[in-house]
């Protein structure tokens, strides 16, 4: 199989050759299709799968030929349980946005550093990525807000919850629009990621690798 399988347009299909990536993991074959399709996703997947790529790509091939975001209302947030995790996620949108002009814009917030940069960077953002603290600091600050998000993704949502985040998340998600897409993924499927995969997924395709 091959990436260009997926119908992705031609400027996704140079980054992704500038990246080296050659052929599709398994989660990537089952979850860019199901993706693109419009489909909530549970992916139970680790890390080193592929699985960011694997919601990336689709995401980027949706966001590229819509509307820009009014300022400050992002129309994707990838909600992540770590500093390193937003930095190395956004960097994996970047790089696949590289031939997509200005056209897509992607952030990482996070805590432990100044507020006011992220603040200031927030302009402009249409896909961002960000922790669960953070985010309910910045949305206070109406820096940016949830009202008009299309895609949720749930990144290493297990650990999200074991690092203490329920709670935060729980206040997030009652700002989101009820219509969107879902993508909730987890290195596994313990009873608390069944309780939010039953409040947040709408018939969701599940994918296991
Ligand atoms: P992830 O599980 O998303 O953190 O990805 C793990 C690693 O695999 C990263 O270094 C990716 O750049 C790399 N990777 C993901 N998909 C592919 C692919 N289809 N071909 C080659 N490398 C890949």
């Amino acid at each position: 199989m091959d990436f260009s399988a997926f119908g992705l347009s031609a400027p996704l299909l140079k980054a992704i050759s500038a990246q080296g990536y050659q052929q599709p993991y398994p989660i990537q074959e089952q979850a860019i299709p199901a993706i693109l399709a419009g489909h909530d996703i549970l992916g139970i997947a680790q890390t080193g799968s592929g699985k960011t790529a694997g919601f990336a790509l689709p995401m980027l091939e949706q966001f590229r030929n819509r509307r820009p975001a009014r300022n400050r209302f992002v129309q994707a947030l990838v909600l992540v349980p770590t500093r390193e995790l937003a930095l190395q996620v956004a960097t994996v949108f970047q790089g696949f946005s590289m031939y997509l002009g200005e056209r897509v814009k992607t952030l990482a917030v996070f805590g432990g550093v100044s507020i006011n940069p992220q603040m200031k960077a927030l302009s402009g953002t249409d896909i961002l990525v960000a922790t669960p603290g953070r985010l309910l600091d910045l949305i206070q600050n109406k820096a940016v807000h949830l009202s008009e998000v299309e895609v949720l993704v749930l990144d290493e949502a297990d650990k999200m919850l074991n690092l203490g985040f329920a709670e935060e998340m729980d206040q997030i998600f009652k700002l989101l629009p009820s219509k969107r897409q879902s993508l909730l993924f987890s290195a596994t499927l313990a009873d608390d990621i069944q309780v939010i995969k039953e409040k947040l997924l709408r018939d969701p395709v599940i994918i296991s690798v």
